[in-house]
């Protein structure tokens, strides 16, 4: 098998949350481009990322699920399970973000942050996984992390403290699940322009100062996390286990 080989994804089902739009959006498209079918979960419609998926030859299912919702990781499960008969790669992508001080943080905005942005990362994971062992096959999670799992950031207490969970989980995960066969990693994106981030892109002095400290000059696309996420998705990264990938323009290592 060539390197190139490597990358290919044909005959995997993938799933991939928060894919209506912005980074899961691209990132579901990347995977069917590399041969996957995939389902796609959001609370809003699908239909446009859907459209591309068919006009790539590849299939897909939209599954209406809120992750906020505890039944949501079961139903994400079983529908696909349902539609293709098997689920090898999950991208655990959808999240929410909600900006307060500290000293004035709602209850409500913390619960609702950590039950989207963690709790159901790890009642899907398991629940993927467990379906991986039942069908003795290996496969791949790849959450999607932030720079804020490094960082402490400025007025997003939760979605820090949800961040910052997801890559230890990821490594806890990887720890249990490698012997399994089954690969955990993250991806850690940087400032990239999305509908999560406009608040500080039309903010003009926060705007400035995080355009300022990214080496590579620019805010990233959705497009940018297309690569990373077909290689942790796919054989050629087999020997990668609890690892966070940054994609970030240089950020981290300022
Ligand atoms: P986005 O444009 O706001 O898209 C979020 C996606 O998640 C949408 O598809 C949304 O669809 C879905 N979603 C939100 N809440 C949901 C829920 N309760 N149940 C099911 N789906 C839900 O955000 P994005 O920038 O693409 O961010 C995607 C992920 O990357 C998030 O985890 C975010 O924290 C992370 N991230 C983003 C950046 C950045 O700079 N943009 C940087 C680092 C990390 P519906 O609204 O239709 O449900």
């Amino acid at each position: 098998m060539s390197v190139l080989d490597t990358f290919r994804l044909d005959g995997q089902v993938a799933i991939v949350t928060g894919a209506s739009r912005g980074l899961g959006a691209a990132m579901a498209l990347a995977l069917a481009e590399a041969g996957a079918d995939v389902a796609l979960v959001a609370r809003g419609s699908c239909a446009s990322v859907s459209s591309a998926i068919a006009a790539l030859d590849r299939a897909s299912l939209s599954i209406n699920a809120d992750l906020a919702d505890r039944t949501a990781p079961t139903r994400i499960l079983d529908a696909t399970l349902t539609r293709f008969g098997k689920a090898d790669i999950l991208v655990n992508n959808a999240g929410i973000i909600r900006r307060a001080n500290a000293l004035e943080y709602s209850d409500e905005d913390w619960d609702a942050v950590l039950d989207v942005n963690l709790r159901s990362v790890f009642v899907l994971s398991r629940a993927f996984a467990n379906a991986l062992v039942h069908r003795a096959s290996g496969g791949g999670i790849i959450n999607i992390a932030s720079m804020l799992s490094f960082q402490g950031g400025i007025r997003v207490p939760a979605y820090t403290a949800a961040k910052s969970g997801l890559a230890g989980l990821t490594k806890a995960l990887a720890n249990e699940l490698a012997p399994l066969g089954i690969n955990v990693n993250a991806i850690a994106p940087g400032y990239m322009a999305t509908e999560n981030t406009e608040a500080l892109r039309t903010d003009p002095t926060r705007s400035r100062d995080i355009l300022a400290r990214i080496p590579a000059a620019r805010w990233g696309t959705p497009e940018d996390l297309m690569g990373a996420v077909v290689f942790l998705a796919s054989p050629a990264s087999a020997y990668v286990h609890g690892t966070t990938l940054t994609v970030d323009g240089g950020w981290m290592g300022r």
